[in-house]
């Protein structure tokens, strides 16, 4: 199903052959004219967004009372160990046992812990957000079959 979704950077490229006005040239040039209006815009827009989320996120809390509480329970109870052995992950790495590397695919840092068997809570893959999420859907593909 996930395959067959167009991809973000297709959509777009199809949006911008159907409006050429808004294509890359019209921003920049745009851009070069109201270069400060711009910025004062997104700066404002920055601002009302994070009011707005944060009060979404205000609502929905009084509006689900535990629905945190919940959701960590449930990812809890269909991990078994993986919270544990991320702990003891990050403790080992505080008391100076472990080192954090870079992505085992890229290079790059920031790196997350990935477990590729949660018995063994200190051997564990560096990956950085992008290839750890990766990872996981590829895994979730293959157990769905
Ligand atoms: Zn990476
Ligand atoms: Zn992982």
């Amino acid at each position: 199903m996930a395959e067959q979704k167009p991809s973000r950077a297709a959509y777009q490229r199809e949006w911008r052959k159907r409006n050429p006005s808004n294509s890359r040239k019209y921003h920049e040039t745009y851009m070069a004219k109201n270069r400060d209006r711009y910025l004062e815009m997104r700066r404002e827009n920055y601002q009302r967004n994070r009011e707005d989320r944060a009060r979404e996120l205000r609502e929905m809390r009084s509006n689900n009372p535990g629905i945190y509480a919940d959701t960590i329970r449930n990812w809890r109870a269909q991990n078994p160990g993986c919270s544990a052995a991320h702990t003891a992950v990050y403790k080992a790495i505080k008391k100076g046992d472990m080192e954090r590397g870079p992505c085992c695919i890229c290079g790059k840092h920031p790196t997350e812990a990935h477990h590729p068997d949660y018995c063994n809570q200190l051997d564990v893959v560096w990956l950085c957000h992008l290839h750890h999420r990766r990872l996981h859907a590829d895994q979730r593909r293959e157990n769905e079959g």
